[in-house]
């Protein structure tokens, strides 16, 4: 499988090339957005991991440049934090995904395999958890006939609790893949999106919960 890179941060795109190469795949490393379109047109990719903020071109500009020649490679965004609403919003969420920095290398290799399993099959990838369907294409939550839009941390959460319904998923656990070992935000956090995806199970009238359990973490359980 052969991926496109393209990072300008230089210490983080060796590490992301490194990283890359290290699980069997073929890269080329670029720096730059202008660079990053003479190579995705000039080579047949996989898959594209582009930062948004480059020199030269950004990266949703050069993913407009490509897709207006017709070429429709999926894309991964790295993205920082604060860019991911205003920025990435506009995407084909069924094409093109994103993920915010910091991230952890567990969940960019997952979202690798995911952009890659879309380029063959781009029919929804959903998970099951009861009653509840998660679709990874579109960042939705459903259950019966209603559906809700998730952000891209409700979805990251929901996800987690979605693999292991019943057992606890720990704080350090949600902190860790949805913000990255190295970030700063206090735990809290995690309160307020849950919260709001509490608030979206009422609306769906699904019957499951989100348990706090004291001291431990979070756990998605069936509502008696
Ligand atoms: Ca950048």
């Amino acid at each position: 499988m052969k991926l496109l890179l393209a990072e300008d941060e230089s210490r983080l795109l060796k590490s992301l090339k490194h990283i890359f190469q290290r699980n069997q795949y073929v890269v080329d490393a670029v720096s730059t957005g202008t660079d990053a379109l003479a190579y995705a047109e000039t080579a047949e990719y996989d898959g594209l991991v582009l930062d948004i903020m480059l020199p030269g071109l950004d990266g949703l500009e050069v993913l407009r440049r490509i897709r207006s020649q017709g070429v429709s490679t999926p894309v991964l965004f790295l993205t920082a934090r604060s860019e991911v609403y205003q920025r990435v919003e506009g995407l084909d969420a069924g094409a093109d995904d994103y993920l915010a920095k910091p991230f952890s290398t567990a969940e960019l290799l997952a979202r690798v395999r995911a952009m890659l399993r879309r380029k063959d099959n781009y029919l929804p990838d959903l998970l099951r958890a009861g009653p509840l369907q998660l679709n990874r294409s579109s960042y939705t939550l459903s259950c019966g006939s209603g559906t809700q839009s998730l952000s891209g941390r409700e979805f990251q959460i929901m996800e987690m609790l979605m693999q292991r319904p019943s057992f606890i998923v720990t704080v350090d656990e949600i902190m860790a893949h949805v913000w990255g070992w190295d970030s700063e935000a206090d735990v809290s956090v995690i309160w307020v999106h849950i919260s709001n995806i509490r608030k979206k199970l009422a609306q769906l009238g699904a019957p499951v919960s989100i348990r706090f359990v004291r001291s431990a973490g979070y756990v998605l359980e069936a509502r008696e």
